[in-house]
């Protein structure tokens, strides 16, 4: 496989700049960056972006001591790495790719999925709480950074890329994607970064969990892939725990990705996928895990689960997380005039609630536990 790097296999299937279906506000082009290289830039630059550095992963920002456990920045940015590795390889528009990995995320609120919980019960009546909505909402409205458009103005591609539609029934019926053809799967681009999304969260949420205590090496062995990996690695063999375990994950990540490369070209090959067309409409993805892969990395996930999402300590995050948003959801709704003039300037054409859980959904763990801490003269703990 190293000799084959410049192959490329994919390269036909890679979006074409000049075939964008370009943004909603009509700009010039520049002049020493594609339009896709501008999206990244105008992502990096968002204040929701910058947000993503105090904004849980798995594990609550500010309630631990330990310092090197992913937040959603670090994960985004390792999205992004693997994702361009991908796409680099198969020929592939990198710059696509590395837009929508960076983006992916923006819509997640503090405290994780606990948080999307919490928001998505509060909004139930109003249409709900889900981050890959949230995402488009924030780059298509309520980033505030140009005169003449809300938004970052990006391009279709990358809009389109954000929402990966998984959920497609429920996504067809919102007004807000009505833009976009739902009968069709994303572009091969979007569904590298949504692959790699799932390997890198398996891989350093197991990295996480073993270098916190939170799952033991030997525990490993329950699963069917790592009952390979210790034929080559000796568990227990390494005297530093942590080497041990970065080349559990390394040995991991190269299993998934190579799988991830071989079996996407060949099933392309496979179903003479001749153009981009052909490719969103083939009725399976195209970038995909093998079969047998794909088992593996399913059980790894149930394991996550068990041992490390639903243990006693994240469950524990999850209970503050619900009392710390919940609060200042409904403290937001009896006291609008505390939420900043320029929230409060928006209750002029959209429902309160929204507007609410758009401002509690942008704070950072660390603001929303001094906002709850301020509001209820109360400690979170
Ligand atoms: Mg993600």
């Amino acid at each position: 496989m190293n000799t084959l790097y410049t192959q490329k296999p994919l390269h036909f299937l890679s979006q074409k700049e000049e075939h964008s279906q370009g943004r909603l506000f009509d700009e010039p082009l520049h002049s020493f960056r594609n339009p896709y290289q501008r999206d990244r830039d105008r992502i990096i630059h968002c204040k929701a972006f910058r947000r993503l550095e105090a904004k849980t992963q798995v594990l609550v920002n500010l309630l631990s001591t330990n310092d090197h456990f992913r937040t959603r920045l670090t994960h985004s940015l390792e999205v992004s790495q693997i994702s361009r590795t991908i796409g680099r390889y198969l020929g592939l528009h990198e710059d696509l790719i590395e837009a929508v990995a960076l983006a992916h995320d923006l819509g997640h609120p503090p405290f994780g999925h606990a948080g999307e919980k919490v928001l998505h019960e509060w909004m139930k009546d109003h249409g709900g709480f889900e981050h890959n909505v949230q995402s488009y909402r924030i780059v298509s409205k309520l980033e505030k950074k140009y005169p003449h458009f809300d938004g970052l103005n990006l391009t279709y591609e990358v809009r389109f890329g954000l929402i990966k539609h998984r959920k497609k029934s429920k996504y067809k019926s919102l007004p807000l994607f009505s833009e976009f053809n739902l009968d069709l799967e994303p572009i091969l681009e979007a569904q590298v970064a949504d692959l790699a999304d799932e390997i890198t969260y398996s891989c350093h949420d197991l990295e996480d969990g073993l270098l916190l205590n939170f799952i033991s090496a030997e525990e490993l062995l329950e699963l069917s892939f790592f009952k390979d990996i210790k034929l080559k690695i000796k568990l227990n063999d390494i005297k530093k725990k942590e080497i041990e375990v970065y080349q559990i994950i390394r040995i991991l990540l190269e299993t998934l990705v190579k799988d991830v490369l071989i079996h996407s070209a060949e099933t392309i090959t496979k179903n003479h996928i001749k153009d981009i067309h052909a490719a969103v409409a083939h009725k399976t993805r195209l970038i995909s895990l093998s079969k047998p892969v794909r088992t593996q990395l399913t059980e790894l996930k149930r394991f996550l689960h068990r041992k490390f999402y639903r243990h006693d300590k994240i469950l524990e995050m999850t209970q503050l997380a619900d009392k710390c948003l919940s609060f200042l959801c409904n403290h937001y709704l009896h006291h609008p005039k505390d939420l900043p003039q320029y929230t409060r300037q928006r209750f002029m054409d959209q429902p309160s609630k929204r507007i609410i859980c758009d401002y509690v959904a942008g704070m950072t763990d660390r603001y929303a536990i001094v906002d709850y801490q301020s509001k209820s003269s109360l400690s979170l703990r």
